[in-house]
């Protein structure tokens, strides 16, 4: 059992948490919309309301207690980089972040994230290798 943080709380970021729940680890989730961050705490371990692109209030939370913290906020690039910009400085080493658009993946891949996510194109790729293998079909 892992304890992770997922920051943004939308349809991704939800979705990544509650799977990692049902898969026996622990979740803090945090979302800078509070209707998000109630709406889910009793789904997660603990829901936070942050601003992700705070830096002294992304400062006074215990990050490295995480053995992975995952980036979700899409949308907003600027927010998204912000907040790896906050993760760095506080030395969180194991940051999986989703990209939104070609330009938030090449920012991204200077910043020297642990794993850059493109749900769209990494889904893309499994249906097809489930229409490939329609015995399989685990996707
Ligand atoms: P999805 O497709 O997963 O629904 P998306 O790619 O459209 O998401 P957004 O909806 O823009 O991404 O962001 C996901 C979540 O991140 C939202 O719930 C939003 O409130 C949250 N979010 C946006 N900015 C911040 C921030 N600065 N700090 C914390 N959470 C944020």
């Amino acid at each position: 059992m892992a304890h992770f943080t997922v920051i943004g709380l939308g349809r991704f970021g939800i979705t990544t948490s509650l799977e990692l729940i049902h898969l026996g680890h622990t979740v803090t989730g945090i979302d800078i919309d509070e209707k998000l961050a109630e709406q889910y705490a009793s789904d997660l371990t603990q829901t936070l309301i942050c601003d992700a692109t705070d830096e002294r209030a992304m400062a006074e939370l215990s990050l490295h207690d995480s053995e992975a913290v995952i980036v979700a906020i899409g949308e907003d690039m600027q927010a998204s980089l912000l907040c790896v910009l906050n993760l760095k400085h506080e030395n969180v080493s194991n940051i999986w972040v989703k990209a939104n658009s070609q330009a938030h993946h090449t920012i991204l891949s200077k910043l020297d994230v642990a794993r850059i996510i493109h749900p769209e194109e990494e889904m893309g790729v499994r249906v097809a290798q489930a229409l490939n293998y329609p015995m399989v079909n685990d996707y």
